[in-house]
């Protein structure tokens, strides 16, 4: 006795779920996952972090005493002015708010990149000068992006994920009036370097006079830290690479030799 056409009218009802399975497989992959998280960080940020209250900034680049400094964003409120550095980095981070270096570690490949709390340090110093508003004023947030973990204990302002939006909220103490937040706003736009393609080529040349370069981790197009990523296709899937710590502002990469 043949069971098939049985076994296939038990299914039919079934198959309907067949797509289903298909799409949740391709939302699963590390790939599109990624995707979704990031757009859905960005999409949440936009929600709890309203334009009209906490005026966004973008890659503001500004000049120093030694050349320029590159901020991937400023959110100016009336709760203060919040710096915010950003590392797209995969992988286990290490690091202690007095190191000078930091790790990144994938699988058993080791990074060192420069401690992000001291390196935004001088962009909060580049800002409070340029803004002339006290110390207190301007907020430090790193907020780290992309599938790693934080693996040693760190201070409140170093985020992973959504956290550095509910960083910037716990701040709720108004030390600015809605007049001084547009006028400060005003002042960053001014004094911040147009942003151009021009004016990244000339960061990193101010860096390259510094004798900074790729060697020490320095992207060559934007001049952020170059950091550890690994390939999900391809021929060198698996294998890791060099990509700027700005994606998906600065999307360069290069082979690790
Ligand atoms: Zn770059």
């Amino acid at each position: 006795m043949d069971f098939t056409p049985i076994i296939l009218a038990a299914i039919k009802p079934m198959l309907w779920v067949v797509p289903f399975i298909i799409i949740i497989g391709f939302l699963r992959t590390p790939k599109v996952k990624g995707i979704i998280g990031e757009a859905f960080v960005k999409f949440l940020a936009k929600i709890k972090l309203p334009k009209d209250i906490y005026h966004p900034i973008h890659n503001v680049t500004l000049p120093t005493d030694d050349g320029t400094t590159q901020i991937d964003h400023i959110f100016v409120s009336r709760f203060g002015v919040f710096v915010v550095e950003t590392k797209n980095m995969k992988g286990w981070i290490f690091g202690g708010e007095n190191q000078a270096q930091w790790t990144q570690q994938i699988f058993k490949k080791k990074n060192k990149f420069q401690n992000p709390i001291r390196q935004n340090y001088k962009h909060v110093k580049t800002l409070e000068s340029a803004l002339e508003i006290p110390p207190e004023a301007i907020i430090s947030v790193i907020a780290f992006t992309g599938e790693c973990i934080l693996k040693t204990k760190m201070p409140p302002n170093v985020t992973r994920g959504i956290g550095y939006v509910d960083y910037i909220r716990s701040f709720s103490t108004p030390i600015f009036s809605e007049a001084q937040v547009q006028s400060l706003a005003a002042q960053i736009e001014s004094c911040r370097l147009k942003p151009s393609r021009k004016t990244d080529r000339e960061h990193v040349q101010n860096l390259k006079s510094r004798h900074l370069s790729v060697s020490d981790g320095v992207c060559p197009s934007c001049g952020r830290e170059m950091v550890l990523r690994i390939a999900k296709k391809g021929a060198n899937s698996g294998n890791n690479f060099w990509g700027c710590s700005g994606y998906p502002l600065c999307r360069t990469v290069q082979k690790i030799t």
